[in-house]
């Protein structure tokens, strides 16, 4: 429920932006009739029997895949367990480069796939495993095959991992001081408005573009900071690309707040949003 209202808060797409999404949507054929701009974000929830070739792109003429279809929005991966596996490893490095090479005998094609991941899964194949209500009847080796569906290197890219406890029915229908998607958009595009202006000069958009050399230069913290984040690098045993991510996500903390710098809360924040890391991934 919650991954599926993300678009309601994504921050506008600039017309820059618009245009590249634009392009891609044109190759693909997929652009609607009498609507020749695209002007959201996209949203793309591709199924869980899609072939590599569908998330990534590729085919005799080769068409861009899933991940070049959400560049500059979303793909939502519902339930990532039940993906095949091998699909799921072919992400990671369009994770990282943002963009993805398809090689064919005469020729090679570069998509650019500059997209948001998110994905959502269960605790167990039943769904029950810790919850309060009903018991789960998976076995352990169930348990461990599901969630080795998941790689370390994968979940190593993934920036905020939450889990989410059971909601009892009259907290849904509590509604009571709750920010309206509404009012977060207005932050979100506050925060990114503060990223582009940053960043004109090197042509990316968002924190999630910056690349080691630019967080030196962007995400400075203090001596005090420092110390707190490299206790949770050794404590949670963090690779150095989660790190760089930890960073990233800190300045984008910083910068919903609208600080100019980032503090050791913005840093403990976006520590705790790796919690996935430890539990799943014991190696
Ligand atoms: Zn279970």
């Amino acid at each position: 429920m919650l991954a599926k209202r993300i678009p309601t808060i994504l921050p506008d797409l600039t017309f820059n932006e618009a245009l590249e999404v634009t392009k891609i949507h044109s190759i693909a054929e997929i652009l609607i009739k009498d609507r020749p701009l695209v002007v959201n974000r996209p949203f793309r929830s591709p199924h869980h029997t899609i072939s590599t070739t569908g998330l990534v792109g590729g085919g005799i003429n080769p068409k861009p895949g899933e991940i070049s279809l959400a560049h500059y929005g979303v793909l939502f991966l519902d339930e990532l367990p039940e993906f095949n596996r091998k699909t799921l490893e072919v992400l990671r490095e369009p994770l990282e480069d943002k963009s993805i090479t398809i090689t064919r005998i005469n020729a090679s094609l570069t998509y650019p796939c500059n997209f948001m991941l998110v994905a959502s899964m269960n605790p167990c194949p039943c769904g029950f495993l810790g919850s309060i209500g009903k018991q789960c009847t998976c076995t352990p080796d169930a348990i461990s095959k599901y969630i080795g569906k998941i790689s370390g290197p994968l979940l190593d890219r993934i920036d905020i991992q939450v889990e989410v406890n059971q909601v009892k029915y009259q907290n849904l229908a509590e509604t009571k001081n709750i920010e309206s998607s509404k009012d977060i958009k207005i932050r979100v595009n506050k925060a990114r408005k503060i990223q582009q202006e940053r960043y004109k000069d090197y042509g990316i958009y968002s924190n999630a573009e910056l690349t080691t050399k630019l967080i030196n230069k962007y995400c400075k913290i203090d001596n005090k900071t420092a110390k707190v984040l490299e206790e949770a690098f050794k404590k949670l045993r963090l690779s150095a690309r989660a790190y760089d991510r930890i960073l990233k996500v800190a300045r984008t903390i910083a910068d919903l707040e609208e600080k100019k710098n980032i503090e050791l809360k913005h840093v403990a924040e976006a520590i705790q949003y790796r919690n996935l890391d430890k539990k799943y991934w014991k190696n």
